[in-house]
C-alpha cells in the first residue's frame, strides 16, 4: 500500500532525525573520519551483521590490513583467515579483489561517486551509495534492511520490502527527505534508528524522533507488524561424514573451491551421504574420491551439529591414522598435511574448527605432540594465531 497522498508534508524528517542522531550516535571506529577505506570495510561487514557483532571483526581486519594497499597485496588465504567467523566469505574475497582493482587498475585512486564504486567487484547499490554519501558527501540514499524497515513504517507500506516495486517506492520517499548537504549523516542516522529504536519486532515508538510523522505509529495497534514478512524458508539440512586423517603429527586438510558456500576455506576431507549410505561408508568413499587414499581403520569421534546462514549440517567425524611417511597428495595445491600450529593459521569453517577442538582435546592426541600448551584452550589458540601479524601463505608439504 503506497502512502496516502497528502498524509504528511514532505521534507520534515531530516531535522529531527539528525538532531536525535547527534545525541545518540554511537562512537564507532569507522565513524571517526571520512576515510573511504574504513567506511567501505565497515559497510561490507555490516551487511547482514549487527554493529556490535561486526565491530571486533572490523578491528581485526583493520589491524591485519591497515590500508587498501596492504589488502591488495595479501593472499586470499590471509584475508579469509582474518575474516574467519564473520561469515559470507564471498564478501572477503570481493573486498580483496576490489582492493586490487583500486591499486592496480585505478593507480590507487579511490572512486569518488556511487557509480564508480559500483564498478568494483562485489559492490552493489547499497554499499556504493553508503560509501559515496559518507566519504564523498554525494546526495544518494543508501537503503539497508534497517532503513527499509523505518521507511516502510513511516509510510505504512504494506508490501514486502523484498519486492523491487516496494523498494523503489521507499527509495523515492527517502530521496525526497534526503538533505543535500548531509546525505551521509542522514543515511547513517536512519540505519542507527532502525537498529536501536525502530527494531524489527518491538519498535520503541515513545523514544522515536519520527513518531510525529509515522503512519504505522498513528494508524496501527502494533507498528512492529510492518513491514510485511514472508514466511522464512527452512534452511536445508545436510548429513555428512568427514575423515581426520593423521600421519605422525600432521593432519590432512583440503581447500574448498573458491566459489560457493564457505568458498576458499580449509576442512577435513568428507562430504554428504549418498542415499542409503551409512556414516563410515560415506567417510571411506569421500576420502577415496577426494584424495585417492584408501581409509585405514576409522574411529568414530562424534557428531558435530552446526548452523550456517544457508544450511545446517550434522558432521559425523572419524579419525584414522596412516603409518609411515605421509602419502603423496593428488592435488598438492589444495591439499596439505599440516601440524596443529599450521592448522591454526588456516581459514576454516566453524564446524571444522569444532572438529579440530574435539580431536585436540582427546588425551591420546595431546600425548602425541598436538602442540597443546597448558592453560591454553582451543579457542585461545586460534585467537592467538589470528592476532599474529599476517604471514606468507603456508606451502604444501608436497609441493
Ligand atoms: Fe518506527 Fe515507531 Fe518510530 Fe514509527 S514511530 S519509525 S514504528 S519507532
Amino acid at each position: 500500500m503506497a502512502p496516502p497522498s497528502g498524509a504528511f508534508r514532505r521534507g520534515t524528517i531530516a531535522v529531527p532525525l539528525l538532531r536525535w542522531f547527534r545525541a545518540h550516535r554511537r562512537d564507532l571506529p569507522w565513524r571517526r573520519d571520512r576515510d573511504p577505506y574504513r567506511i567501505w570495510v565497515a559497510e561490507v561487514l555490516l551487511q547482514q551483521t549487527r554493529v556490535e557483532q561486526a565491530r571486533p571483526y572490523f578491528d581485526r581486519f583493520l589491524s591485519a590490513f591497515p590500508t587498501v594497499r596492504a589488502l591488495a597485496s595479501a593472499s586470499e588465504e590471509e584475508v579469509l583467515r582474518v575474516w574467519a567467523g564473520a561469515g559470507y566469505y564471498a564478501r572477503a574475497r570481493n573486498l580483496r579483489n576490489a582492493a586490487r582493482t583500486i591499486v592496480e587498475d585505478r593507480g590507487g585512486q579511490w572512486p569518488t561517486n556511487a557509480a564508480e564504486w559500483a564498478e568494483l567487484p562485489g559492490v552493489g547499490p547499497y554499499i556504493s551509495a553508503a560509501v559515496a554519501s559518507l566519504a564523498d558527501g554525494e546526495p544518494v540514499v543508501a537503503l539497508d534492511a534497517n532503513g527499509l524497515r523505518v521507511a516502510a513504517r513511516l509510510t505504512a507500506e504494506a508490501g514486502p520490502t523484498g519486492s523491487p516495486g516496494v523498494r523503489r517506492r521507499l527509495h523515492r520517499f527517502l530521496e525526497q527527505e534526503l538533505p543535500p548537504r548531509r546525505p551521509g549523516a542522514f543515511n547513517e542516522a536512519l540505519m542507527e534508528l532502525g537498529e536501536t529504536v525502530c527494531r524489527p519486532r518491538r519498535p520503541n515508538c515513545p523514544e522515536c524522533p519520527l513518531a510525529f510523522r509515522c503512519q504505522a505509529f498513528r494508524n496501527l495497534p502494533d507498528p512492529g507488524e510492518l513491514p510485511f514478512r514472508r514466511a522464512k524458508s527452512v534452511r536445508p539440512h545436510q548429513v555428512a561424514s568427514v575423515v581426520a586423517l593423521r600421519c605422525g603429527d600432521r593432519w590432512l586438510v583440503q581447500r574448498r573451491a573458491s566459489e560457493g558456500l564457505l568458498g576458499g576455506l580449509w576442512e577435513f576431507p568428507g562430504g554428504k551421504w549418498a542415499p542409503g549410505e551409512g556414516a563410515e561408508s560415506a567417510a571411506r568413499r569421500e576420502l577415496l574420491e577426494e584424495t585417492g587414499l584408501v581409509a585405514p581403520p576409522l574411529t568414530p569421534t562424534g557428531v558435530i551439529s552446526q548452523s550456517y546462514s544457508h544450511f545446517t549440517v550434522d558432521l559425523h567425524l572419524f579419525e584414522g591414522e596412516v603409518k609411515g611417511p605421509a602419502p603423496g597428495l593428488r592435488e598438492p595445491g589444495r591439499q596439505r598435511w599440516v601440524t596443529w600450529s599450521e592448522f591454526d593459521r588456516l581459514p576454516v569453517p566453524k564446524a571444522t574448527e569444532r572438529a579440530a577442538e574435539r580431536l585436540r582435546s582427546r588425551p591420546d592426541t595431546v600425548s602425541r605432540g598436538s602442540g597443546s600448551r597448558p592453560g591454553r584452550t582451543p579457542a585461545s589458540r586460534r585467537k592467538a594465531a589470528r592476532s599474529r601479524p599476517a604471514r606468507a601463505p603456508l606451502r604444501p608439504t608436497h609441493a
